[in-house]
């Protein structure tokens, strides 16, 4: 896509802010992105008056945050409006922050300003037909010839596909796993579009074929090698932000939740002073702030350069997104039938948050690495000063 921006305008952000800019342009239209399977592109040059894009890098590396909390808090606000426009924000946030921590600086000249600013859009290519929650799996291959890379390979799932200007492209070496940065543009590159998904369904997914597509040596990402290593850090922060975007869809139940109990009345009397209404808000409620304050600790334990951030980002995810998805059944619930129509949000919410639970790693593989880490660790209480 060619859509050209002026550089962000935001260097830090504020609730209040980003907030009303969620309120007034993006949530009004998630429902239509969501019926018609892509968004408008003018929401790209929203995001990017905003420097939205280029949140990922604090202002010290040419980006436009100010490190993970304000990150989480954008998208937060941002899955509290619209799930689709926050997955492409993440995989973006995905492919810019490898470049800038990995990549050569042929790379960085050619990608890094034009990702921050939103000229470019970035996508994130791992997942393949037999390489699903085990990333080692991956059969796509790069070849080094004379002055070129050669890939070839089938990716699925990849969200944003359809739109990005460059990928981030996990496959195989002679000197094991590597990560390249594509210029999508580049020959040897076919796009599928997928439709018809449970949820995010405007975020344009497509499966990416590579024949024999050549790209430069600077391309690479890392040393050759390196491939899980930078996969593992990349995920890191998908599924940071997958975690900052479920407690907005849990702060979008717990509105639409509450605002329905407050009008609607049945038995005589309004929902919300129906107990078996009020464990519902209650639990959303509950959820929502406890979601937030783990993703806040991961937040700090990334600002403060602590390994922690790992396992406290894993935690963020698996519970915010189990939450997200309980929460949204529970509101689509309280709605009655009106729940399971169009008219109202939270049966998008529940199709949204129902994704969450398998990308960036699964709830399951969540599962798995907590226990592993808590069983290694004896228990260890991890806190932030
Ligand atoms: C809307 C959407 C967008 C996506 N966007 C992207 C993208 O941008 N880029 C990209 O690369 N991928 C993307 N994906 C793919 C996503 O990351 C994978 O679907 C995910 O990693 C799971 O892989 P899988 O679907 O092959 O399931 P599988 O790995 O086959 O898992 C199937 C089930 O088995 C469970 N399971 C698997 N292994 C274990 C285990 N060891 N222990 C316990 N349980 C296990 C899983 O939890 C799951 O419930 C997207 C997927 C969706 C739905």
């Amino acid at each position: 896509m060619a859509v050209r921006a002026e550089p962000g305008l935001g260097q830090a952000f504020s609730r209040a802010e980003i907030g009303a800019f969620v309120d007034e342009v993006v949530a009004p239209r998630a429902a239509e992105f969501d019926r018609a399977g892509r968004i408008d592109l003018s929401m790209v040059t929203e995001f990017a008056a905003r420097g939205l894009w280029g949140a990922v890098l604090p202002t010290t590396e040419g980006g436009t945050g100010a490190g993970m909390t304000a990150l989480a808090l954008v998208h937060e606000e941002v899955g509290r409006g619209c799930s689709a426009m926050r997955s492409l924000l993440t995989v973006h946030s995905m492919a810019l922050y490898a470049l800038d921590r990995w990549g050569t600086e042929a790379a960085k000249s050619r990608w890094k300003a034009d990702l921050v600013s939103g000229a470019a859009l970035g996508a994130f290519c791992l997942t393949e037909a037999e390489a699903g929650s085990d990333f080692t799996a991956v059969r796509a291959t790069a070849r080094h010839e004379g002055d070129e890379w050669i890939l070839d390979g089938h990716k699925l799932w990849v969200t944003g596909g359809q739109l990005a200007d460059v990928l981030l492209v996990f496959a195989r070496t002679a000197n094991g796993p590597a990560v390249f940065l594509v210029d999508a543009a580049s020959p040897g590159i076919r796009r599928i579009p997928v439709s018809g998904i449970t949820g995010t369904r405007g975020s344009q997914v497509a499966e990416i074929v590579f024949e024999n597509c050549r790209i430069g040596s600077d391309a690479i990402i890392g040393p050759a090698g390196m491939g899980l290593a930078i996969a593992t850090g990349v995920l890191d922060i998908g599924r940071f932000s997958v975690a900052a975007g479920c407690v907005g869809i849990l702060q979008a139940c717990l509105r639409a939740s509450v605002d329905y109990a407050n009008t609607r009345h049945q038995g005589g009397a309004l929902l919300r002073e129906h107990q078996l209404v009020q464990q519902m808000i209650a639990t959303i409620a509950t959820n929502t702030r406890a979601a937030r304050l783990l993703v806040r600790q991961a937040a700090q334990l990334k600002d403060a350069g602590s390994p922690d951030t790992l396992m406290a980002t894993c935690i963020a995810k698996q519970f915010a997104a189990t939450s997200a998805v309980a929460a949204a059944n529970d509101a689509v619930q309280l709605h009655g039938a009106r729940g399971c129509s169009d008219e109202y949000p939270v049966g998008r919410y529940l199709r949204d948050a129902k994704v969450m639970e398998i990308i960036e790693g699964s709830t399951q593989m969540q599962h798995v690495l907590i226990a592993t880490d808590a069983c290694r660790n004896q228990a260890r209480v991890v806190d932030v000063e």
